[in-house]
């Protein structure tokens, strides 16, 4: 949430930062702005709402000029998005401008004081309160910007990612964090400031990945210095970034999401490298293996997780029971954090999160190594805070994952809780050896099986175009199937506004079947499996009352097809690896929907990638 770029080195920095605002756009569009020191030393600020294109517009025929700033592209969290509550923040004498991702909780206790020694306020922001305690905190104790920064930092509660500049202070760009993600690049001569590396890479692969509660002083021509709040030296720790442009960019597709759904065969390619053995059928991940006392012993797995990542957690639910015999308490990271639960110290907690920052789920994270209790977590993106933060893990290795919606991160993370489940399964003695072959056997050729129904895009297509009239659709499934059910329903409701719900099929009964009239799409989730011959009597409940059924099936399917409106096919699979088969129509027929309903899919109304706000 949020996107924060910053440039401090030898050349114009304007370009430099619109191109990374436009990089960093999917983390928060609702507004924009730039904060430039230019060569007399003035200090300038242009920041406006909507979009970054909104913000060059604007920019057009003023002084950009300056090889020094800062810019961000917000996702309001206090004040609604307008000109005034945009990022960068003077502050009261306007010699200080300040980006912030995060809030600060105790912005209106720091107000009223500020206010009583004698600051105004512009805008509705908690970030304009934080400029202000530094330049108040600066002047009082007549530091420099760095310990001004410094001091101010042990005023605020909250989470925070900075960036700060000041009038007639070109050489200095400061920096911190907590709770929000802020990696700094080093380049020749020059550095920049990035919430995540999409902004960067395209200068240097040098990074440093800047920790929690630290500050960060980036000087001209001089070494990165960093502190921690309790005012301890930290010495740098230069890496390598491994990302590619490529990755980041929409490679001929309309959408970043579309690209997304069509490289699932390659991301579950990627996230299977190396940890799944083609000749041996054998599934390696050395977190396992590596740690496989810790599972043996364990009294529960706790997977905690918010929004897709909690639907993929669900999933794991049913294969950690179903092979590895352990039981499973699943929980939306931010009911759990603040919920008092009973942890044990043998108790494995398993954080799911793309960005592995949110917020919440690093919380919960938190207050799991509070009580002991051992964390494996998996996330997709490299050097994040949950990477960081857990005993052990697996990365999903998707690749980056641009769309607001998420799609290639939902599947591997579902690939990786198989592999886990699999691999813990085999060490524990708790799965039948031949299911355990044939179902990695059933893994490897998963990518070709995507491949398959990718091909249908243009079908679903014609089907999404039906449906565009309605205004809720329900969606239902069994088992495995169940969490696809309600991963589908958010989808749709995230990138076309339609409500969707989604729900197990039999609990239709006890309330949403009231719902159904024959203007209601009803999306079943109904593969050939254990509880097929169920899901056929539910799929007849909702046609004897009218409802619209669009049902995804196994090819060849009779049953089920004889009673829907539209099937849409996927390749026969083992039961347990059936959500990744069957979310893909689900992804398509969502970007289709809202596509047609022309819906900026990639940026959709209210929200933003990775929510680093709890
Ligand atoms: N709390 C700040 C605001 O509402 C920062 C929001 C963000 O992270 O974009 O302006």
């Amino acid at each position: 949430m949020c996107g924060i770029v910053g440039y401090l080195g030898n050349k114009e920095a304007f370009p430099i930062l619109i191109k990374g605002l436009h990089r960093l756009e999917y983390r928060g569009y609702d507004s924009a702005g730039v904060a430039l020191l230019n060569a007399s030393g003035e200090l300038n600020v242009y920041k406006t709402k909507g979009k970054v294109k909104n913000l060059e517009d604007y920019c057009k025929g003023k002084d950009i000029s300056g090889t020094v700033g800062i810019a961000h592209t917000r996702w309001a969290t206090h004040g609604e998005p307008n000109d005034v509550n945009a990022h960068p923040h003077y502050s009261q004498s306007e010699n200080l401008a300040l980006i912030h991702n995060g809030i600060i909780e105790n912005y209106a206790t720091l107000k009223e004081l500020l206010i009583r020694e004698g600051y105004t306020f512009k805008s509705e922001t908690d970030t304009e309160v934080f400029v202000q305690v530094i330049e108040y905190v600066k002047k009082k104790f007549n530091l420099d910007l760095y310990g001004a920064v410094n001091r101010a930092l042990t005023y605020v509660i909250g989470a925070y990612a900075i960036g700060i500049i000041e009038k007639n202070n070109p050489n200095i760009l400061i920096a911190a964090r907590k709770g929000s993600p802020l990696i700094v690049g080093i380049g020749k001569d020059e550095f920049f400031l990035g919430s995540d590396a999409s902004p960067i890479v395209e200068f240097t692969k040098n990074v440093i990945y800047i920790g929690d509660e630290e500050v960060v002083k980036i000087e001209r021509g001089q070494q990165v210095v960093i502190n921690n709040l309790k005012d301890e030296i930290i010495t740098p720790e230069v890496s390598q970034l491994e990302l590619d442009l490529s990755e980041i960019e929409k490679g001929g597709f309309p959408h970043f999401m579309l690209k997304e759904i069509f490289e699932q065969p390659k991301s579950l390619g990627m996230c299977m490298n190396g940890r799944v053995s083609f000749d041996e059928l054998e599934i390696k991940l050395r977190g396992i293996t590596d740690n496989i006392d810790r599972f043996r012993k364990a009294r529960r797995i706790l997977i905690t997780a918010c929004g897709t990542s909690w639907h993929a957690g669900l999933i794991g639910k049913y294969l950690f029971e179903e092979f590895c015999h352990i039981p499973v308490s699943i929980e939306v990271a931010s009911e759990f954090r603040y919920r008092k639960p009973v942890i044990y110290s043998d108790d494995i907690l398993i954080p799911i999160s793309q960005s592995g920052e949110t917020a919440d789920t690093l919380a919960a994270m938190d207050l799991a190594r509070q009580n002991g209790a051992f964390i494996y977590g998996i996330c997709n993106v490299v050097g994040s805070s949950i990477a960081r933060g857990t005993d052990s893990g697996t990365y999903t290795h998707a690749g980056p994952e641009i769309g607001v919606a998420s799609t290639k991160a939902f599947t591997t993370q579902v690939t990786v809780l198989i592999m886990m489940a699999l691999a813990i399964g085999k060490e524990l003695g708790t799965i039948n050896h031949e299911k355990y072959h044939e179902i990695v056997k059933e893994l490897i050729n998963i990518p070709s099986k995507i491949k398959l129904i990718l091909d249908k895009a243009p079908e679903i297509e014609n089907i999404s175009k039906v449906f565009t009239y309605a205004k809720n659709f329900l969606y239902l499934g069994r088992g495995y199937n169940y969490p696809v059910a309600l991963e589908g329903a958010l989808k749709l409701k995230e990138i076309s506004y339609i409500h969707a719900e989604g729900y197990p099929a039999a609990e239709m009964k006890h309330g949403p079947i009231a719902l159904i009239d024959e203007e209601m799409p009803i999306v079943v989730v109904a593969p050939k499996l254990d509880l097929y011959d169920k899901i056929v009597s539910n799929v007849q409940e909702v046609k004897a009352r009218k409802g619209r059924i669009i049902a995804i099936v196994t090819e060849g399917d009779i049953e089920v097809s004889k009673v829907a409106d539209y099937c849409i096919e996927v390749p026969d699979t083992e039961e347990c690896l059936t959500p990744i088969l069957t979310s893909i129509p689900l992804q398509l027929l969502s970007y289709y929907v809202a596509t047609v309903k022309g819906k900026n899919v990639d940026q959709p109304r209210n929200l933003a990638k990775s929510v680093t706000v709890e």
